[in-house]
């Protein structure tokens, strides 16, 4: 589903992503982990193209990055994506988030794109705030309409960057349990996050950069009680 070869990125001199390398199959779920700086966000943004690299190559599902002709809004369409902020429409109501993306992009009829707004919010609990506008909810609840924001474009991949460490503890758990959900599902998921429990819990693989570099790619249990590199040792170290 998602291929990605040899992939080198500078940042005007500085190269932040170093001949990186990875596959991601339909249906897995990825956990990139790895120090600040080392490449993490920059990786998942190249993935949507909403970073330019230099050298490599990114395909999803058939569609190459770097080739021309690949239309940007149809990337967009296929691989949702869920920041750390909170990224909604915050002139327009829950609802209207939902259904607005879906009549414009994929041509849905009024009444088709509110079914499948009132199903996802269902999906993510938050079938009685359709009327509210973002502001008048909490992080936590943003977060998962925006995760139903980006399922409603129908996506073959969902990328998440830090999803919920702008959230205040208690919401954390509501967030997680909305990705656990799309996991074991089947959606083919990458995603970074310092939920390292989390992470354990739904991941089938372990990703860990350091300094741009792929330094680890291990099965998930392999990568948590018998790291190969030192410095992702190190890593899990400091931060469990
Ligand atoms: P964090 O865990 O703190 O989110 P990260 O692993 O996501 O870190 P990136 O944000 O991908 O790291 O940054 C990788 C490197 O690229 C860092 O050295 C960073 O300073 C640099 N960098 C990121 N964005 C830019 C930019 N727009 N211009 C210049 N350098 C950048
Ligand atoms: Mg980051």
């Amino acid at each position: 589903m998602i291929a990605i070869k040899n992939l080198t990125k500078y940042y005007g001199e500085l190269p932040v992503l170093k001949n990186c390398t990875l596959d991601i199959q339909k249906g897995e779920v990825v956990v990139l982990c790895g120090p600040s700086g080392s490449g993490k966000s920059t990786l998942i943004k190249c993935m949507n193209a909403l970073e330019p690299f230099q050298k490599g190559e990114i395909n999803i599902d058939g569609m190459v990055l770097s080739d021309k002709k690949t239309s940007l809004p149809a990337l967009r369409q296929q691989v949702g994506m869920v920041f750390q902020s909170f990224e909604l429409f915050p002139h327009m109501t829950v609802m209207d988030n939902l259904i607005v993306p879906q009549m414009r992009i994929l041509k849905h009829s009024r009444e088709q794109a509110q079914k499948k707004a009132h199903e996802l919010l269902e999906r993510v609990g938050m079938k009685s705030h359709g009327h509210k506008y973002p502001a008048q909810l909490s992080g936590g609840q943003q977060q998962r309409v925006a995760i139903a924001r980006a399922l409603a474009m129908e996506p073959k991949v969902m990328l998440f960057d830090e999803p919920t460490s702008a959230l205040d503890p208690e919401m954390v758990a509501e967030v997680l349990a909305v990705m656990a959900e799309l996991a074991e599902q089947g959606m083919t998921m990458c995603c970074v996050t310092h939920e390292l429990g989390f992470a354990r819990k739904i991941a089938d693989r372990m990703i860990f950069m350091d300094a741009g570099e792929i330094i680890e790619d291990s099965p998930t249990d392999a990568f948590f009680t018998a790291p190969a590199s030192g410095r992702a040792r190190d890593f899990l170290e400091q931060i469990i």
